[in-house]
């Protein structure tokens, strides 16, 4: 195959535009750059027919003709039908065939093919140009009267379904009635005579339901078929897909007009789809499924169960090695795993299909790999292949193998995508969707999925299918959106009357727990546990998140508040901690009520504190509340100082960002509501005043209505509570350089970099600072040794942002809080707006994402940039990070990777991610450079 595709041939056209590229006769008139002109199907098969490739001939109507079409009112653009019409004659060349010839008939496929492979969302129609002239041409042809008469029937049933609209159920009824009356089996028991009994019953219902009769005039067929498929962009399920895959709306799909090849003309024919290499594993083999005496979408639809792909080397030797030795070319051209279409009629092979296969996030990794070891592609290609989310899905949890053995296994399928999936059965997709929106994990359980279903299986934990092969709809789709998938449980008997399913007695209805096992196959009644996936198992991930750590620039840091976290994260790489929330160790067991002690005087303490500093002298009450505060304080400080020695001895020799108390106090208090009924309902059953649980209960009541604001994420805290109760913010300086200084003593390294949370003016700072680094001194002079520490600040108030250049003159570096900048660039309460209206609002696509889950750059991004720009000018080395739940989310890496951050900081559990799109990032980055 070579690498250079023929150049590509000017053709006349009427139409203002050329929207029509040809293929056939060793010749294709667009090549694989253009895909989106030509979509991927049609790049595809111009790319194969200029190889050589033996490519039936086609011409493919460009995207283009979809867009304009659509927004002339759903009119073909002027001139596109005579083009059309052009390029069947150039068809009917090609092959020796006339489109609606009555002696030898040319009969065409009309088939989608967007830009971006959407897999069975969208519409084909097969056998056009028949009607019952020309069938007696076809069936004089082939001298296979039941091939035509079934060729007839399909093409009734398909063209009257997708183009005309007939509800596929009134189809099916009559079929499966045809076969009843004749008491055949299956569907190869019908004869030509019942077929054509059955074509004529077809043509009944089309009458029946559309009020007209079915087309017999194949130009008419065509015109109707290719603005069905221009139709189907925009049908539900196709939408559905492309707003699950974040795929644009306005791309539009092109059209392939294509000639017919059968693979159902007897035992010498038969039809397949086939991956070079095993999509759930990587593995090199091919992988795939054929039928013999079959149609495409009997393969696809699972309708009967196929032979493997391997079955053919020994029914049809020859055909199999010239098909592996086109798999082969196809791959070393497109330097990619590919998934391929084919079929086989009388003995001879044609290729109807090539693109990128899907594939599992397992084989995405072990591909790249194999190919970088192949030197087929290089480590950065290597890198743009894998998905972030691949990487998510390879650290997903797995069944607990000792729960398993003891589990209540019912029956295994095929192992169609990998991962533990636990949910309650349901057994309709819509169903299924309006569950998993009520907050349920559900399963969804059908007999087999179309693309009707695909709202449903993205809504579910897993899919479990009862009919259907590895390359059935369910399957596909399940890998694509990484659910796992058991499919093809053929003796799992579900009843959607009953709404249940059943294996030899046992069984499960709706609303029951059910694990499915996509890794292996099986499926469990009951709700299995899972464990974690152990990442330093993962070879090759590892070797690709070696690559992307020498491609990437930012840092990955993680945030974390416990020492095991940092542990945990510093396995999965991560380069340092960026946000470790201390007040999430208040939290903990006994030290709630430590520090509930503390602030249910540290009003009254502090302010008593300052008049003792101004010479006053206190009140008995004074002095009891001070010492209290001190007391829990006290406490407080040493549990903190062990907690911090732990974080620095998990991070030795590399940064930990520790930040101050942040949260408003209220939050470490009982609820407000709650405590009004106990107190009420104590006075009300005349609780004495001396009863001390009564007296406890009013005394926090007091405290919580004090503490209590209309705007508490706005109010009293970050830096303004440190601020107005200066001893947290001596408190924990102590406890952390202490913490330093006796984990240097021990020999290790640690590096402190304390962050100041919430600051909108530099005074803010400024002030914190003073009172930090005054407290710093004395630990300096108690420990006898110089502490080492940086000073930073977060940068989460709009203001803040604005003024970064005045703040960065205090502060050696700044991290984004971008969850609360973009609380409060937005004017959005981050507690509340995602579940009241802002989900809403990016379905209905007034926004393009959740701005919490992906930075908003044109916004809050403006503020970000704005803040790097003037802290960079005002102190050039200072260091910048983010910490913001963006930190771990790839299209927002890409933003900080170009603004010039030098760390981003993410949960544990996303800092493989992380690292991959900050990789990604920086190639991509390079890549426009050079441009
Ligand atoms: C932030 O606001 O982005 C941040 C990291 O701080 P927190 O989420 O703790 O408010
Ligand atoms: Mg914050």
């Amino acid at each position: 195959m070579t690498d250079t595709a023929a150049p590509t041939a000017d053709r006349a056209h009427k139409a203002a535009k050329r929207y029509i590229y040809a293929f056939g006769g060793g010749r294709g008139e667009g090549d694989a750059t253009m895909r989106d002109v030509l979509g991927g199907k049609g790049a595809g098969l111009a790319e194969m027919t200029n190889a050589g490739l033996p490519v039936p001939p086609g011409f493919t109507i460009t995207t283009e003709a979809c867009n304009d079409y659509f927004a002339a009112g759903e009119k073909l653009p002027e001139g596109l039908w005579d083009d059309v019409l052009e390029a069947v004659r150039k068809v009917e060349q090609d092959t020796g065939k006339g489109y609606g010839n009555a002696h030898n008939p040319l009969l065409v496929s009309v088939r989608s093919g967007a830009r971006f492979s959407m897999p069975g969302m969208m519409d084909t129609v097969l056998n056009l140009g028949l009607n019952e002239e020309t069938l007696n041409g076809l069936i004089a042809l082939t001298g296979n009267e039941r091939f035509g008469w079934d060729a007839y029937r399909r093409f009734i049933q398909m063209f009257g379904r997708i183009v005309m609209g007939v509800e596929a159920h009134r189809f099916d009824e009559a079929w499966e009635q045809a076969k009843a009356q004749r008491g055949a089996d299956d569907d190869t028991d019908l004869d030509a005579a019942a077929l054509r009994e059955v074509a004529g019953e077809f043509r009944q219902i089309v009458r029946q339901d559309t009020g007209r009769d079915f087309p017999s005039d194949p130009i008419e067929q065509l015109d109707l078929a290719i603005k069905a498929v221009f139709a189907s962009w925009f049908g539900k399920r196709a939408r559905d897909y492309r707003d699950n895959q974040k795929i644009a709306h306005d791309l539009g799909t092109a059209v392939n007009v294509m000639t017919m090849v059968f693979g159902n003309m007897g035992d010498d024919s038969g039809t397949g789809v086939a991956f070079t290499r095993d999509p759930n594993t990587g593995q090199k083999v091919l992988f795939g499924e054929y039928l013999t005496n079959a149609q495409g979408e009997d393969v696809v639809a699972g309708i009967r169960t196929p032979l493997h792909i391997s079955d053919m080397r020994d029914r049809m030797p020859e055909i199999y090695s010239q098909f592996e030795e086109i798999a082969g070319r196809l791959e070393r051209h497109y330097r990619d795993m590919q998934d391929l279409e084919f079929t086989i009629e009388r003995g001879k092979l044609y290729m109807l299909q090539t693109r990128s296969g899907k594939r599992t996030a397992a084989a995405a990794v072990r591909i790249a790999a194999d190919m970088v070891k192949d030197g087929i592609i290089t480590e950065q290609e290597a890198l743009a292949r894998i998905e972030p989310a691949h990487v998510d899905q390879l650290l997903r949890d797995q069944f607990d193998p000792r729960a398993k053995e003891t589990a209540a296994r019912i029956t295994a399928g095929l192992n169609a995508s990998p991962g533990a999936a636990v949910g309650k059965a349901v057994f309709n997709a819509d169903r299924a969707f309006e569950m998993a929106n009520q907050g349920e994990k559900v399963i969804l359980v059908r007999i087999e999925t179309s693309p009707d279903d695909f709202h449903g299986m993205a809504a579910a934990q897993g899919v479990l299918t009862a009919r259907g092969g590895a390359t059935s709809h369910a399957a596909v789709v399940a890998r694509q959106i990484g659910k796992p998938c058991v499919a093809g449980c053929a003796s799992l008997v579900i009843d959607y009357g009953s709404r249940s399913a059943k294996v030899n007695g046992l069984g499960f209805s709706e609303g029951e727990w059910i694990s499915l096992d996509g890794t292996t196959g099986e499926v469990y009644v009951g709700a299995l546990p899972t464990v974690e996936v152990r990442f330093e198992d993962q070879a090759e991930l590892q070797k690709i998140l070696e690559w992307a750590d020498r491609a990437r620039r930012l840092q990955v840091w993680t945030n974390a508040d416990k020492p095991e976290e940092a542990a945990m994260a510093r396995r999965y790489g991560a380069q340092g901690i960026g946000l470790c929330r201390t007040e999430h160790m208040f939290r903990e067991g006994e030290r709630l009520d430590i520090v509930r002690d503390a602030i249910l005087v540290a009003f009254q303490a502090t302010r008593a504190k300052e008049r003792r500093e101004a010479g006053e002298a206190l009140s008995a009450e004074d002095q009891d509340v001070v010492r209290r505060f001190d007391d829990a304080l006290g406490k407080l400080e040493a549990l903190q100082e062990t907690d911090f020695e732990g974080i620095f001895e998990a991070m030795d020799g590399l940064p930990v960002v520790i930040r101050l108390i942040d949260p408003p106090l209220h939050e470490f208090l009982p609820n407000h509501g709650d405590l009004l009924v106990e107190v009420t309902q104590m006075e009300a059953a005349g609780t004495s005043t001396d009863d001390p649980k009564f007296a406890q209960a009013r005394e926090l009541l007091r405290a919580v209505e004090a503490l209590r604001e209309q705007n508490p994420m706005l109010g009293l805290r970050g830096c303004r509570l440190g601020l107005m109760i200066p001893d947290f913010v001596k408190l924990q300086t102590r406890a952390i350089l202490n913490a330093a200084t006796k984990r240097r003593k021990a020999g290790g390294d640690p590096h402190a970099e304390i962050m100041i949370p919430l600051v909108g003016h530099v005074n803010e700072l400024k002030a914190t600072r003073d009172l930090l680094e005054a407290e710093a001194r004395k630990v300096e002079e108690a420990a006898g040794v110089e502490v080492d520490y940086k000073f930073g600040t977060m940068i989460e108030v709009p203001r803040g942002a604005l003024t970064a250049d005045e703040i960065a003159e205090h502060a050696e570096f700044f991290s984004f809080g971008t969850n609360d900048l973009t609380q409060m660039a937005f004017g959005f309460s981050r507690d509340d707006a995602e579940g009241g209206f802002l989900l809403n609002y990016v379905e209905r696509g007034i926004l393009p994402d959740n701005p919490f889950q992906t930075l908003d750059v044109e916004g809050v991004g403006q503020l970000v940039r704005t803040a790097v720009e003037k802290g960079r000018a005002a102190r050039p080395n200072l260091k910048l990070g983010i910490c913001g739940e963006h930190g771990g989310d790839p299209a927002s890496i890409a933003f900080f990777d170009e603004v010039g951050l030098d760390y981003v900081s993410c949960s544990p559990f996303r800092v493989p991610v992380a690292r991959l799109a900050a990789a990604q990032a920086a190639l991509t980055g390079a890549a426009e450079r050079d441009k």
